[in-house]
């Protein structure tokens, strides 16, 4: 068998993609078809690069919303779409026939939802709501009708609310409509697990690295402190702290989640390894963009935990997963990104090839070019059409 090589990031940051002869799960068979909703987003992008180094078949399907911008979420398919065993369905879950997209999926990897906590309160409680959990009910419905292996379904550290901060264990507490609906999402899957369907629930733990959503702390950490003189707005003291847990090692564990067979029906904590106060990510960014982070402190607001800790044996012993990467390598590699991925994207750029390929952690030429005009044709056909190919949509910041 074919060996697929592991890439690196860049000063440590690991990325290990494990060599395909290694996915005891699949050994002497066929690789077989995997749908990621939400393929297009932070982490669905990175976890359809490693499904496909991994030889799987990959159907990703993504409705591109505008919460943040469409152009930076096609970017993130770049590499992907260059993959011959990419295919590229713009729908949106909520109106889309779900029997028809996930018949003859062996795997349904389930990331698509209206993530944030503080975007939860308010005018955007109803989206959240409908995105997460009646989306997500749709979707394990039609995975159980049309005799899907497995649905691995993305869930939060926002199940735990803020049981952590008395040292633990961690109970589910939402203390946000969001970690409510995750909360729901979870149910859900116990209910179809009832009617037989295998579902593999990730407890992912603050998520960061390269296209990380604009919305993010990090992200607006780098960026502020990449175009010197704008302040970072912290939530509070900053000695608030998080299980932050790099993307590489989120894909590396969401693809075990998949592949193992002993995982049928487990809820796993997927966290970084460590717990990190806020103030010591900004003493670690200043070092890093060698300028010292400017800081803006506002109150903390409702819905944020003072501290998340996972608890990750289940995955090690399950899986056979552990997180990798270093806080300062993977810090490392989102800073290189944010340094590559300049200037306001466009539709247009994307789609004429004319974008740098510089932000993708697999690159194009990694892969072999067969599909990209059909899958970016296909992104560009069913573009929204509040979208502009010539304008930006919305800032990245
Ligand atoms: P993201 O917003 O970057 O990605 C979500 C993607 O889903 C987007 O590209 C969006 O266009 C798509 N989408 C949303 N609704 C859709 C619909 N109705 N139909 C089709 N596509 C739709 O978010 P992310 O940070 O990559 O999060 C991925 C998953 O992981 C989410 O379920 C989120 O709740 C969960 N999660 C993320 C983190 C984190 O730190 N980023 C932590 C815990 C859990």
């Amino acid at each position: 068998m074919r060996h697929i090589e592991g890439t690196e990031y860049p000063h440590g940051g690991e990325l290990r993609i494990r060599r395909a002869d290694e996915w005891s799960a699949h050994r002497d068979r066929e690789f077989p078809t995997a749908v990621v909703t939400g393929a297009a987003g932070f982490i669905g992008s990175h976890l359809v690069d490693h499904l496909l180094l991994a030889r799987h078949r990959v159907v990703g399907i993504d409705s591109f919303e505008p919460w943040y911008n469409p152009a930076r979420k096609a970017s993130n398919l770049e590499a992907a779409c260059a993959h011959s065993s990419f295919r590229m369905e713009v729908k949106d879950l909520r109106s889309a026939d779900l029997n028809a997209l996930l018949r003859g999926a062996s795997t349904v990897y389930h990331l698509a939802a209206q993530p944030g906590v503080q975007h939860s309160w308010g005018v955007g409680l109803a989206k959240t709501m409908e995105m997460n959990v009646s989306v997500t009910g749709a979707v394990l419905d039609a995975a159980a009708q049309v005799g899907v292996d497995r649905v691995v379904l993305a869930s939060s550290s926002s199940v735990y609310g803020d049981s952590a901060r008395t040292g633990g264990p961690n109970v589910v507490a939402p203390i946000s409509p969001y970690g409510v609906s995750k909360v729901a999402c979870e149910h859900l899957a116990d209910a179809y697990r009832q009617r037989g369907l295998d579902v593999v629930t990730l407890r992912y733990f603050t998520v960061f690295g390269p296209r990380q959503r604009p919305d993010m702390a990090m992200h607006k950490m780098f960026e502020a402190t990449r175009r010197r003189g704008r302040p970072f707005t912290r939530r509070g003291s900053g000695e608030q702290s998080r299980e932050f847990t790099f993307v590489g090692d989120v894909a590396a564990a969401t693809v075990m989640a998949g592949s193992v067979p002993e995982a049928r029906g487990h809820t796993f904590d997927i966290g970084g390894g460590a717990t990190v106060s806020l103030n010591e990510v900004i003493a670690e960014v200043s070092r890093i963009a060698g300028s010292p982070v400017q800081v803006r402190t506002v109150p903390m607001p409702a819905g944020e935990p003072w501290t998340t800790a996972a608890v990750v044996d289940e995955a090690g012993k399950v899986l056979g997963w552990r997180p990798r990467t270093t806080l300062r390598g993977a810090l490392r590699a989102q800073w290189d990104w944010h340094q590559t991925v300049r200037g306001p994207l466009t539709l247009g750029s994307l789609l004429s090839g004319a974008s740098s390929s510089a932000g993708s952690l697999v690159r194009s030429r990694d892969l072999p070019s067969r599909n990209h005009a059909t899958a970016a044709e296909a992104i560009k056909r069913n573009a929204h059409p509040q979208w502009s190919a010539t304008e930006p949509i919305l800032s990245n910041a």
